[in-house]
């Protein structure tokens, strides 16, 4: 199984419980997180929708709401990004090790989870 990525989609798998934009959005991502965890997944990461975009209604002719939005999510996943390699294939278990040891403390996500509408409810942001 592989899994295309955007950067900071890492983050938001690790603080996932369950919310979301619509049914379909949360079953799939509710997938992804399954899968992510999985041994025998790869991950490759990218800067544009990903597999979980592709599930949510917020994704509008291949960018996220609107250009300005588009441009804030795109740099967040730099930020992340800035760590790994882009269109690298990485096992989901080592990639996310890497991500565990990399944003650990709120100051190594302030640039990226700070302005994020989910971030009261991110079990990842909330337990840094
Ligand atoms: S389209 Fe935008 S809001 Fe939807 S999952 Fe992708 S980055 Fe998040």
């Amino acid at each position: 199984m592989k899994l295309i990525l955007r950067g900071h989609h890492l983050l938001c798998l690790k603080g996932f419980q369950g919310y979301g934009y619509d049914e379909n959005f949360v079953e799939n991502m509710t997938d992804v997180n399954v899968k992510r965890k999985q041994t025998a997944t790869s991950i490759i990461l990218t800067n544009s929708p990903d597999d979980i975009c592709k599930a949510c209604p917020n994704l509008k002719n291949g960018i996220c709401i609107n250009e300005t939005q588009n441009e804030k999510i795109v740099n967040m996943d730099g930020e992340v990004l800035k760590k790994f390699e882009i269109d690298k294939e990485y096992n989901a278990v080592e990639l996310f090790k890497k991500v565990d040891a990399i944003f650990n403390t709120k100051d190594s996500v302030s640039k990226i989870c700070f302005n994020c509408i989910w971030h009261e409810k991110c079990l990842f942001y909330q337990k840094l």
